[in-house]
């Protein structure tokens, strides 16, 4: 084929896509049809250095060979039973994510928004059957500027109008504080205040890092008033910030995590909420289920993207090469740059207003084969699959130079 006939290619995806698909995403005008490692490829065949990971659900890199292979002989034995029957491979999966996260009992769902609101159901339920809350009066403290999934419930607690116009009327007992404020936190804390749910770096919020001790101290608060600590881990878990769990930066160990994202290996969406005897044990047969959690073929997913995280250290790389990166970036002479900020290889550009949105940096980026996506406006992403080898960051930093200086 002639490059003329594969752009036509290219531009007959695009319409197909405008056409038969919901326009409830704004994509970068790039077909991909293959990946490997940190690189995905387009149908016109260029290759570009993947820096979103599918919002860190990649971070093992695409398509590792031993997340495919158990993939496969899964495929070849059993996929669905639903949780009606028991399988082989779910238990091996829990209590391999139990020792992973130092949590006694998790609860398998698939995307990130269930998890977020399996975390919701169970810690209201304790609140209700061991704080003695009053029946309906549950209330959690959510953080403004959060980003917690897209149910109907999980969007109407957020602080972005976009996310909420349109969708209501909205599901009561949720309470916004500011985020990175641990004052105004505790000045929230009611008799009726049953969770505290945060994430420990706002990803979709723009790569928000809160201020040092911010994780410490509201988590000693909540130990204080009897409050559930829920970290929402989805993006920042598994390896992300240079850390197993963002929360491991200040040695806080939450009551109830939330992963998902990475857990499924970039193959097949797989999440789970996680908790102590405590908490779980609210569960009774019937009360929460999904029929997809914890199926064979999304356990054996999720146990080879563990190991794959442990084995080959990811945890070690990330924190490793996102030093490393983020000294670098921020080294950059960029008349555009406001600030450089992050953990491991979660890392935000912020744009400053004056140079525009970060938009046409994106597009630029592209154009030199490198994709990263923009967030909040402002905010360029870099969090590559963890795997990136070192000298393909290093080409990448001197895309990047190029774009922030011209
Ligand atoms: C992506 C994300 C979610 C939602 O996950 P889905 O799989 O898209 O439902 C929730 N919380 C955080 C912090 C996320 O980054």
């Amino acid at each position: 084929m002639t490059r003329e006939s594969v752009a036509v290619e290219t531009d007959r995806y695009l319409d197909e896509a405008h056409r038969f698909s919901a326009h409830n995403y704004k994509p970068l005008p790039v077909v991909l049809d293959r990946g490997e490692g940190a690189w995905v490829w387009d149908v016109e065949g260029r290759k570009y250095l993947d820096m979103l990971a599918a919002y860190s659900a990649v971070n093992q890199g695409h398509r590792h060979p031993r997340i495919l292979e158990a993939t496969r002989a899964q495929l070849d034995r059993l996929t669905l039973t639903s949780r009606a029957f028991h399988n082989d491979q779910m238990g091996p999966f829990l209590r391999r994510l139990c020792e992973v996260t130092g949590f006694e009992k998790a609860l398998p769902m698939n995307t990130g928004a269930e998890a977020v609101e399996t975390a919701i159901k169970m810690v209201r339920k304790w609140g209700y059957e061991v704080k003695g809350v009053p029946q309906d009066k549950a209330e959690i403290i959510v953080c403004t500027n959060n980003f917690h999934g897209r149910t109907t419930t999980i969007v109407g607690f957020s602080s972005e109008d976009q996310y909420r116009d349109g969708f209501g009327p909205f599901t009561p007992g949720f309470k916004l504080v500011p985020y990175g404020d641990a004052k105004a936190f505790e000045d929230a804390i009611t008799p009726h205040t049953v969770g505290f749910l945060v994430e420990p770096i706002q990803g979709e919020g723009g790569v928000i890092v809160p201020i040092d001790g911010y994780l410490g101290c509201t988590r000693e608060t909540c130990r204080e008033h009897g409050v559930a600590f829920m970290a929402d881990e989805i993006q920042t878990g598994l390896g992300r910030t240079g850390r197993m769990f963002c929360c491991d930066w200040e040695d806080v160990r939450p009551d109830v995590l939330i992963v998902g994202k990475a857990l499924g290996g970039g193959v097949y969406p797989v999440s789970a909420a996680l908790a102590d005897a405590e908490f779980m044990d609210v569960f009774h047969p019937g009360d929460h289920g999904s029929t997809f959690g914890g199926n064979p073929l999304g356990a054996a997913v999720g146990l080879a993207s563990l190991d794959v995280i442990v084995e080959e250290r990811l945890v070690e790389r990330s924190a490793e090469l996102g030093a490393w990166f983020m000294d670098e970036l921020r080294a950059i002479p960029s008349p555009h740059v406001h600030e450089v900020r992050g953990k491991g290889l979660m890392i935000g550009v912020e744009i400053k207003a004056e140079s525009g949105p970060a938009r046409p940096f994106c597009e630029a980026l592209q154009a030199r084969g490198i994709l990263a996506k923009e967030t909040h406006h402002q905010v360029i992403r870099f969090a590559p699959p963890l795997v990136i080898a070192k000298e393909d960051l290093a080409w990448a930093l001197g895309e990047v130079r190029e774009v922030l200086t011209s």
